[in-house]
This record gives C-alpha cells, sequence and structure tokens, in this order.
C-alpha cells in the first residue's frame, strides 16, 4: 500500500535536514584550530576603557572656561573629608535658574531626554548618581544629596540644595554640584566655581587643575557658592559632548567617563 501523501513528504524534509547537519559538522571539522591556548577566562571590562585623561581643550568636554580665575587652594583636608554631591538645579525646574536646555532641544528643536526637567538637569543627576557610585567604590566618604522636588519656590525651604549646602558647608562638609554649562556663545567652559564662604582647599585645587577654574567671584558671586557650594561646570551641553550623551549606544560610557574623571580629581585632592 502505498504511503499517504503526508508521511512521504515528512520523510523528504526531514532526509533533507538531516543532510544539513551533516554537512556542518563535517565543515566545523574541516576549520583549522583558531587558538590552541586555553582560552582566558572572560573578565569584566572595565567601564572607563574608552575615557582618556583630560586635555586642555578636551575632546569631549570642549575648552576650558573662556574667563580663568587665578586663586589657588592651599588648605589641607583630612582623607576622609565629607563629600556631598549635588545636580545643580534640582529643585529648580519651570521657574528662573532652570538650567540650560542645551543644543539640541534649544537650537536643533530636538525633544528633551525627559519633559519634567531641562536636559542640564537630567545629565546633572545622571553624572550625580555616577560619581556617588564610583566614589564610594573607591573608598571615598561620599554621597549624594537630592532635594524632594523638582520645584521649590522658596530657596530657604530646608529640603533644597542651598538650604543644605548651607548647613552642610557649616559643619565642615565639602559639597559639589555637577553642572553643564549653556552652549555656545552663552556658556564658558569647563570649571570649577569655587565656593566663597570659606578657605578653598586642595580638593578645590585638584577639580580646577582637572577642570579649569572660574574666577572666585564669578558674575559676582553666584547664591551657591555664597553657600558652600563648589559648582562644576562639566562643560558646554553642546558638540561632541551632547551628541555622545544623546546616543543611546555612548550614553553609559560617556556618563562613566565624566564621573571618573571627576572621582579621580576628588580622590587625588584628599590624597589618595
Ligand atoms: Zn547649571
Amino acid at each position: 500500500m502505498p504511503l499517504p501523501g503526508w508521511i512521504r513528504r515528512r520523510r523528504i524534509s526531514l532526509t533533507v535536514s538531516l543532510t544539513a547537519v551533516s554537512l556542518l559538522v563535517l565543515a566545523k571539522a574541516a576549520e583549522p584550530p583558531r587558538n590552541w591556548l586555553p582560552e582566558a577566562p572572560k573578565q569584566p571590562k572595565p567601564v572607563v576603557a574608552s575615557c582618556p585623561a583630560i586635555a586642555n581643550p578636551d575632546p569631549l568636554m570642549g575648552p576650558r572656561t573662556r574667563l580663568p580665575g587665578s586663586w589657588r587652594g592651599l588648605a589641607p583636608v583630612r582623607r576622609d573629608l565629607p563629600i556631598v554631591v549635588m545636580a545643580g538645579h534640582a529643585d529648580s525646574q519651570n521657574m528662573d535658574g532652570s538650567g540650560t536646555p542645551g543644543y539640541a532641544v534649544d537650537v536643533l528643536k530636538q525633544n528633551p531626554m525627559d519633559a519634567r526637567m531641562r536636559d542640564e538637569l537630567y545629565w546633572n543627576f545622571k553624572v550625580q548618581q555616577k560619581v556617588v557610585e564610583l566614589g564610594q567604590q573607591q573608598g571615598l566618604r561620599i554621597s549624594g544629596y537630592t532635594p524632594p522636588a523638582l520645584t521649590i519656590r522658596n530657596h530657604r525651604d530646608p529640603a533644597t540644595n542651598w538650604a543644605q549646602a548651607k548647613v552642610r558647608s557649616a559643619r565642615g562638609e565639602y559639597i559639589l554640584e555637577i553642572h553643564f554649562d549653556a552652549y555656545s556663545p552663552y556658556g564658558f567652559g569647563s570649571g570649577l566655581i569655587p565656593a566663597i564662604n570659606r578657605q578653598l582647599n586642595v580638593v578645590d585645587e585638584s577639580l580646577a587643575n582637572a577642570f579649569g577654574r572660574f574666577p572666585r567671584t564669578f558674575r559676582g558671586g553666584l547664591g551657591g557658592p555664597r553657600r558652600g557650594i563648589g559648582i562644576l561646570e562639566i562643560g558646554m551641553l553642546q558638540g561632541e559632548l551632547e551628541t555622545r550623551l544623546r546616543d543611546p549606544a555612548q550614553r553609559d560610557a560617556t556618563v562613566t567617563c565624566l564621573a571618573s574623571r571627576v572621582v579621580n580629581a576628588l580622590a587625588r585632592g584628599v590624597g589618595r
């Protein structure tokens, strides 16, 4: 009795696939051995492999401030100096002083990274978190402070960056606020705008050596520095810096690179 058609078809397809498998096996066996050494155990990739030392001007962060300062930070600090990292403009969205929208949003009319905030704050938050994470890994006594709301209109509210900085700076903590500067021609470039309520110390000096140095009384002395905040302008939010941050394929590596540069400068400052 002839086999029904569907069984015959199954037989044929089974033979075809078996032939394909044996051809594959033969091809594999014919390949020359690629490497006769035992395979090295897989190492996790170092996260900052693609982060070179800072140059001047820097290919990633752009130029240093076009208005340089001449102060020196000489006061010594304890190796276990408590460091508090804040994100600039974290409590002043939808009001004056909300930070730069960046070139991509303001000029190229691209969508903001997060509709609730200016792009500067979005990146300030990313770098802040990474600085705290990497700093703790390095053994620094470092923590972050983030206000409970994106808009706090009364700057005397005890939860604002300014109010927290005033209290913490008075008890000897080092306050660093992460910022990105406006795009050219409005921005100045990267650098530290140091605190003006205390003597400048070796951590200020280390950050200024790495990123650049604004005048101590930039714009007549800003609200943050009067309350003990060192404002770190990473760079103008434009060009290569903004492009790499916005590119999902390069974002994490770029944030990690920027944060590791901050952490290295802090670690040198406290003598580690
Ligand atoms: Zn800012």
